[in-house]
This record gives structure tokens, C-alpha cells and sequence, in this order.
């Protein structure tokens, strides 16, 4: 983790829960809001707290087959435009939360992701208006039924169960000018380096997709965009642990149970 990131997260401190920046090597400042970051109170010991996920999203936007060599890897051609499906805010799980596998699904799969966070209303901007929308980036796990996805042909069902977004464990807060094509990705199960991707392998760049988006719905404070997932999907057993990394954040880690 590099501590020159601030870093966003919303917290639980003494059976409250709060929104808080880093604030110095391991302290945590208790903010006004998610939108209004006034420091409320004395910093807190990160050791005190349990993270939450750091975002409460209307809604989740995702991004399909972003990077070419997973589009291939489904057997897909690379898209001609961004492809996009949402997944519902009831889906979200925080850090250490578990992915519950549902009985009805024989086929779960995780789907390491670089995930934009909207800090404010943003509606028909163009590239270099988005950039002053966009509060930062976590991590998501775009956890999918890989058979229900190829049986329904759409996919509100196998990327919609409860559990199926975990989001985190922090969002790094960025400036206008950030450098989006900078990030990596990685995904490890039990340890296992399964997917490493590259924002600047991506087929659409992050300001481009939020601009898109921002063309077709208005966003609002604390929506997500989930950028899609680089190759090397694979499928997850219960039991097994789950980690996806992304630049300056530790790994957002959840354990896998049967629903
Ligand atoms: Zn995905």
C-alpha cells in the first residue's frame, strides 16, 4: 500500500458507523459525509475499526469484455462499443464479507475489477468533464453464474444474486489530472495469482466509459462503474478465499460459502 493516497472509508467505531479519510500512518479521520469530507471529531486507530464497503451506490454500471484478451478467452469478438449491464445495489458486500454460492448455479466465477466511484451528480459530460465527477477507484469482484449467464442471455440473474459485488476495502481519492491508464489489477484465489491486467490494455479508457455512461444515465454521488475484467477468469469453490488487488489499496478479500 503506498501512503501517499488518501484514502476513502466508511467504518465501524465503537458500534457507529462513519465515513473517514487516512489521515497520517494508521490513523483514520472520522468525515462529515461520503460528499462533505469536514473532519468530525479526533482521528481514530485503523486498528479500532472494522471496514464496511466504502460506497453506497444507486446503482452499479459494468463494462463486458474491456479487455481483449478476455473477450477472446469467452470466445468473443472485441466490441465495437462499450457493452453494458448493471448490477443492483443489493448485491454489495464490504471486505472479509462471504461470496454465498446459490444452489442453482453449478458455475460461479470471480471477475477481478478496477472499479470508478462517481463523487457527484454527472450527466452528458464529455471526457474532461467526467474527470471532475469522479470522486476515486476501489475494487470490485464481479462475481458471475457462468451457466445461468450463457442460459438466461441476459444477465440480471447470474450477476445480480446478494453477495455477487463485493466492493473495497478502501477508494483511493484522485484528482482531475490522474493518470486512469496508470492502474493494475490482479486477482488471487487462495494465493494463486489467477488474472493481472493493465488499465492501458483496456479497449475503452476509464474517462471514455464514464463519459459514455454519463451520455445515457445521469450518475450520482457513490454510483460505481466496474471497468471489466482482464483474462483468467476461473470458477470459485466454496471454501476457497478470493483477492483482488488494485494500485495503492490493499487486497479486497472475501471468503466463499454455499448460500
Ligand atoms: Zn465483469
Amino acid at each position: 500500500m503506498n501512503d501517499d493516497f488518501v484514502r476513502l472509508s466508511r467504518i465501524v467505531h465503537g458500534g457507529r458507523v462513519l465515513w473517514a479519510v487516512t489521515a497520517g500512518k494508521g490513523a483514520l479521520q472520522p468525515i462529515a459525509s461520503f460528499t462533505d469530507h469536514t473532519p468530525r471529531g479526533e482521528p481514530i486507530g485503523e486498528g479500532e475499526v472494522r471496514l464496511l464497503a466504502p460506497v453506497e451506490p444507486s446503482k452499479i454500471v459494468c463494462v463486458g469484455r474491456n479487455y481483449l484478451a478476455h473477450a477472446r478467452e469467452l470466445g468473443n469478438e472485441p466490441p465495437e462499443y462499450p457493452l453494458l449491464f448493471l448490477k443492483p445495489p443489493s448485491a454489495v458486500i464490504g471486505p472479509g464479507e462471504a461470496i454465498l454460492i446459490p444452489p442453482v448455479s453449478e458455475r460461479v466465477d470471480y471477475e477481478g475489477e478496477i472499479a470508478v466511484v462517481i463523487g457527484r451528480t454527472c450527466c452528458d459530460a464529455d471526457e474532461r468533464q467526467v474527470r471532475e465527477c469522479i470522486l476515486g477507484y476501489t475494487a470490485l469482484n464481479d462475481v458471475t453464474a457462468r451457466d445461468l449467464q450463457k442460459k438466461d442471455g441476459q444477465w440480471t440473474r447470474a450477476k445480480g444474486f446478494d453477495t455477487f459485488a463485493p466492493v473495497g476495502p478502501e477508494v483511493v481519492l484522485t484528482a482531475p489530472e490522474f493518470d486512469w491508464a496508470s492502474l493494475e489489477v490482479s486477482t488471487r484465489v487462495n494465493g494463486e495469482l489467477k488474472q493481472s491486467g493493465k488499465a492501458a490494455d483496456m479497449a475503452f479508457s476509464i474517462p471514455f466509459l464514464v463519459a459514455y455512461i454519463s451520455q445515457i444515465m445521469t450518475l450520482a454521488a457513490g454510483d460505481v462503474i466496474a471497468t471489466g475484467t482482464p483474462e483468467g477468469v476461473g470458477p470459485l469453490a466454496v471454501g476457497d478465499e478470493v483477492a483482488v488487488e488494485v494500485t495503492g489499496l490493499a487486497p479486497l478479500v472475501n471468503p466463499v460459502r454455499a448460500r
